[in-house]
Order: C-alpha cells, then structure tokens, then sequence
C-alpha cells in the first residue's frame, strides 16, 4: 500500500474524540452512567436492524463499537460471529471483559480502524452497523466508503447519527448536554452533525442504497424513546449493498 493512502487513513481519527471516549471507557456498561443513552435506545436499534437484516448465522461487524453495547446484544441474536472495531484501546478491553463475564462466544473485538480492516476483509461481512460514531471523525464519507467495501455485495449496512439543524441543537448540546445532563458537556460538536441530505449522499458515492430510515424521538417526562418519522435529531439508515 502507497504511503499516502496510509497517511490519510491516519488522519481519519480524531484522537481527542477518542481519549473523550476512552476516560469514560470503565462506564461502559453503567446503565445509569453517560452512556444511558446508547443502553435506552439498544433495543429499539436492535429491532430496526434484525427487522431488515435478521442476524440469526449472520457475519456482522460493528464499527465503533465502544464498550460492546450493541456488538454484544447483536451477538445473542444468534449471529454466526460478530466483531467490534474501535479506536480506543480501553473501551475494547472492557468490551472484551464484558464477553468473558456473559460467556458470549461468538463475539470478538480489535483494534484497527475501519479503513484499515476495509483493505483487509474485503465484502467479508453479511451486516456491517455503524452507530453514533460518524460525527466524531474527520471525514465520514472515507468511512462509509470502506463500510460499503467490507460487506457482501446485497448485504446490509445501519448508520447513524444526528442531523444538524437548532432542532438538534437544542435537543441534542443544549437539553442533553447542560440542562438534563444525560451526557457530559463537550459530548458532541454540532458543526460534525450531518443531514440525511449529506449522509444519503455519502451513501450513493459509496455504492450503498437506501431501504429505510427512521429517526428517534426522546421524551424527557418518560425518559422514553420511541420511533418517528422524522429525521430531525437522531435517525438512523438502512442500506444496501449495490450488487
Ligand atoms: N457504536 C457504539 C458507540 C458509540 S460512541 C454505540 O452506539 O453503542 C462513539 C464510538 O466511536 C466510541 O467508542 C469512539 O471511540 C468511536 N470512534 C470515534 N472515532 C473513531 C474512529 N475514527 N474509528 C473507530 N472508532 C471511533
């Protein structure tokens, strides 16, 4: 591989994004922590994915994967096996230790960026998942371009993320971040936020085609989420692989 391809895979990775990340890694799995979140919406992300790309046998890899949230809960749902990719070598560990605690088998993690793993295991995964992660690198269109590379031609590719309007503004820096506090102040960058405009684009350049997206709503009364049809804070894509 030429030296330059090599360099700008390098700067796809935001290092300060991933020391934030790695400081809270020991949080992972604290259901009451700053990751709330990411558990609260884990069942109703789950269904959307098993929904489309039934993970019973499946080959899955989850890009970004942190503590192993979702990876894990993927992994019960009887996939063949499931592996986590993430930059911050702490999160892994405990993604790691969590597995050995729950006795999943069929789960293992590395670390390697999704670039570099895209000239590794070309068109090797069934589904490839790539939750809350786009907005913390420097150039998401790199990465879906090697998410769309590491899975089978008509296999499945889930992204999301947040879009980028006062809406989410406000519910996403402002409510989340200083008045409710379900995450820590300097959590997320608004700037790095994308419209579904610009993810679907990114998503047609990299020769993945959209079968579905839906967004999803937060009710600071219930502390609930729910699905909706709008795409005006979180939402969530479902793709496919052009054959
Ligand atoms: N996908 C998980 C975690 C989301 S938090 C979930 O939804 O439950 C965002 C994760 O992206 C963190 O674990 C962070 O370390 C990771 N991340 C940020 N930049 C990255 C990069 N360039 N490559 C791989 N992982 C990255």
């Amino acid at each position: 591989m030429s030296g330059i391809d090599q360099t700008q895979i390098n700067a796809n990775v935001d290092h300060a994004e991933i020391d934030k990340f790695s400081a809270l890694a020991h949080k992972w799995w604290d259901k009451d922590s700053e990751f709330k979140p990411l558990h609260d919406i884990n069942p109703l992300r789950l269904f959307f994915i098993n929904r489309h790309a039934s993970l019973k046998n499946k080959t899955v890899l989850d890009v970004g994967c942190g503590g192993g949230i979702l990876t894990e809960a993927m992994a019960h749902y009887g996939t063949k096996q499931t592996m986590g990719i993430d930059m911050a070598e702490k999160s892994l560990k405990i993604a790691k230790l969590h597995a050995l605690e729950t006795q999943t088998n069929n789960v293992n993690y590395r670390l390697i960026s999704v670039e570099d793993l895209a000239a590794e295991m070309p068109a090797a995964f069934d589904v490839l998942t790539c939750m809350e992660m786009l907005e913390h690198v420097p150039d998401p269109a790199t990465v879906i371009r090697a998410c769309a590379k590491l899975v089978k031609p008509g296999g499945w590719v889930f992204l999301s993320t947040l879009n980028r309007n006062i809406k989410s503004y406000l519910q996403a820096i402002v409510a989340a971040e200083h008045l409710l506090r379900l995450v820590p102040k300097g959590t997320h960058d608004h700037k790095r936020f994308i419209t579904p405009a610009e993810l679907a684009r990114m998503c047609r350049t990299a020769g993945l085609i959209t079968a579905d997206s839906k967004g999803l709503t937060y009710n600071p009364i219930t502390r609930q989420y729910r699905f909706t049809d709008r795409l005006d804070v979180n939402y969530m894509l479902a793709c496919r692989v052009g054959c």
